[in-house]
């Protein structure tokens, strides 16, 4: 089974995040469960999460459909002691967030040295940041999103993936994100089946398929290697709709949330609608 969704508004509570995704015709959805702008947010009251639960329920939609998404703010490698465990705090109350609402996972972008550290030193922070997380919550997988590589944002490679994932202690609560504009930026060419074959036999034998948890959906408006990370409607980037043919037609991608952050919100319906029909020309 394919879940399509986007990343869609919570504005006005969680619970309107499922009736939101309901209403464009998705499968699947993302959210961010605080204000994203903001360090801190009020915990979830009971009536809050019992809201949450109940649209869930009825829109249709299990934990295995949805992607919640961290604030952009956390850096979980940063360079600097306070910065660091501000960051810590922080992820760990999402985490404890998404499991307080049920939820199953929790997608973020690794981190970044901000050129003050290596990157390795940087990427070992980030992984006993993740070790921390997981030791203070239950049930939630750490899901770690491959970035453009813009600036000094790390996880931009497969190898980078691949080293986080070796030192986080509990394998059963990590896994992966592939956005595949942030791949494209990164250098990894997804504009043929051609190129998707080898992308992913190389994710395979890199990163391991066992760990895919989500995928971001983008097409993306600079040309590969470009380490620029900006997303275009399905079709009209330098990817191409062969990429988005080849996933919804890949048993490899089943039972995991396949998420839109294409820029124009009113072409999600047709967007999903598009991805709908390639899983029917099969
Ligand atoms: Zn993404
Ligand atoms: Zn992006």
């Amino acid at each position: 089974m394919k879940y399509f969704g986007a990343h869609v508004s919570a504005a006005g509570g969680v619970e309107n995040a499922p009736r939101n995704a309901a209403a464009i015709g998705a499968t699947a959805l993302a959210l961010f469960t605080k204000n994203q702008r903001q360090w801190s947010a009020p915990a979830l009251t009971p009536a809050q999460i019992d809201a949450f639960r109940k649209a869930c329920a009825e829109t249709g939609y299990a934990p295995e459909q949805i992607l919640p998404h961290d604030t952009y703010l956390i850096n979980l490698g940063h360079p600097e002691e306070e910065g660091l465990e501000k960051s810590r705090r922080a992820f760990e109350e999402e985490m404890a967030r998404c499991q307080a609402l049920g939820l199953d996972r929790l997608n973020f972008h690794p981190g970044s040295h901000l050129r003050k550290i290596s990157e390795e030193e940087s990427l070992d922070r980030i992984a006993a940041s993740i070790n921390r997380a997981l030791e203070r919550t239950r049930g939630v997988t750490a899901v770690i999103e491959n970035t453009a590589g813009q600036g000094s944002n790390l996880g931009y490679s497969l190898g980078q993936l691949a080293y986080l994932i070796d030192r986080v202690e509990d394998k059963s609560r990590v896994g992966v994100c592939i956005d595949t504009c942030h791949a494209f930026a990164a250098g990894y060419d997804l504009s043929s089946p051609t190129a998707c074959d080898r992308f992913f036999e190389e994710f395979d034998r890199i990163v391991g398929f066992r760990y895919l948890r989500g995928m971001h959906l983008n097409d993306a408006l600079k040309p590969c290697g470009s380490r620029v990370d900006r997303h275009a409607p399905l079709g009209d980037g330098a990817i191409g709709w062969e990429c988005f043919r080849y996933i919804a037609r890949d048993s490899r991608f089943d039972g995991i949330p396949l998420i839109l952050e294409t820029p124009d919100e009113s072409r999600w319906p047709a967007e999903i609608a598009a991805l709908k029909a390639f899983v029917a020309e099969k």
